[in-house]
């Protein structure tokens, strides 16, 4: 077997499964939902790489170009009697196309533009913080993600503003830094173990990190074993927030569009994380009654197209599955739609046409009762 299959290894039985799966998950997949594609349902996109783990068809792009068709949005594994979980695997996939120099041009681009990109980020990070914020020395860090500083610079700025008002003084920011979950989205392992080392090199002493991007938590919390191994207590900022509910008051929803507030679970913050309740506790509490919710939510939420780097390997995919969402959120009677993922937030706002999309920090911040306190 050629070596760079290896990393398919652990896959075998989920691939397997899939394989030979009637494509019980089919409905729940928002790529091939948006497509109508059978190559890109979990089942087309798990074949390819259960036959080239079994060296019956070769792992090229033509073959396993499927593995880039997924958003990491969890919902399939959801829908899997096996709890299959097929954006490991997917994962993986793009792990061997990778090393095989096989990857998507669009992927390629990024990791060689990586350095330069880190770079922008960083340029950015001192626009909106200053030049010290990664210097200063605190028991808390927040960590603001990429997605948050490039796509949605207000909800990175909002973020941190309300957790120095929360903490009562500066905090440190790590914001130039990177979780190295683009990398593993790319395939490229080593790079992201890399990027990984180093973020958590520039925490610092910090006890208490605070992150924005729920894909920065998982990405830190990648195997089992990193949860025991990190220094320090790491928590989304939904859940920092929810621990000071007494802070915040009701908003002024007058201003804004409607009383209606609907929630959208971000894919990887709920069930990713299984963070639920926090957001909703807080946006109930700011705006005065239980948010509304979409028909499918919680565990069983849908995309908003922002995850596993679909934006840049099939943008019109990626666009499509945000009009949907945007589109439900109109059907079920419209109104304010918020989301606590900066990701999210950025890619609906970017389809919302008419519709008002918020990312729940930047509401948070105006409903903080004292910020001085
Ligand atoms: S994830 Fe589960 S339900 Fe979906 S195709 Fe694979 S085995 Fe079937
Ligand atoms: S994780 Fe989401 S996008 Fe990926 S295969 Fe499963 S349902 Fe589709």
């Amino acid at each position: 077997m050629d070596k760079s299959l290896r990393v398919l290894e652990p896959h075998q039985s989920e691939l397997e499964n899939c394989a030979f799966c009637p494509k019980l998950c089919r409905h729940s997949c928002p790529v091939s939902t948006v497509e109508g594609r059978e190559t890109t349902t979990p089942w087309g996109k798990m074949t390819p790489l259960h036959h080239a783990l079994r060296d019956e068809l070769p792992a090229t792009l033509v073959y396993a170009e499927g593995s880039y068709a997924c958003t990491g949005c969890l919902r399939c594994t959801e829908y899997c009697d096996h709890g299959n979980q097929p954006y490991d695997a997917l994962a993986a996939g793009r792990a061997v196309l990778f090393e095989r120099g096989e990857a998507h041009p669009a992927v390629k681009s990024l990791i060689q533009g990586f350095e330069e990109r880190k770079a922008r980020i960083a340029e950015r990070a001192v626009e909106l913080f200053g030049g010290d914020a990664s210097a200063r020395l605190s028991e808390t860090v927040y960590v603001p993600g990429c997605s948050a500083c490039l796509s949605l610079p207000s909800a990175a700025e909002d973020g941190a503003k309300l957790v120095e008002a929360l903490v009562g003084g500066p905090v440190r920011i790590v914001a130039s830094s990177c979780c190295g979950q683009p990398l593993y989205d790319a395939g490229d392992r080593e790079g992201a173990r890399d990027a990984r080392r180093q973020f958590i090199s520039r925490i610092g002493p910090a006890k208490r990190v605070i992150a924005h991007d729920p894909a920065c938590i998982l990405a830190l919390f990648r195997d089992e074993e990193d949860k025991e191994a990190l220094p320090f207590e790491l928590l989304h900022l939904t859940e920092f927030a929810a621990e000071h509910l007494e802070r915040f008051k009701r908003l002024d929803v007058e201003r804004l569009e409607g009383q209606v507030f609907r929630y959208h679970d971000a894919c990887r913050l709920g069930r990713g994380l299984g963070v639920y309740d926090e957001p909703r506790a807080l946006l109930g509490r700011i705006v005065g009654k239980s948010p509304e919710e979409f028909h499918h939510n919680r565990a069983l939420a849908e995309c908003s197209g922002a995850g596993g780097l679909l934006p840049l390997t099939s943008p019109e995919t990626a666009k499509a599955i945000a009009d949907e969402r945007i589109l439900d959120h109109q059907a079920m009677g419209g109104g304010n739609l918020v989301t606590a993922c900066p990701a999210s937030a950025s890619k609906l706002k970017e389809r919302s046409g008419s519709v008002s999309v918020h990312e729940l920090s930047s509401l948070l911040l105006s409903a903080l009762e004292d910020p001085r306190k």
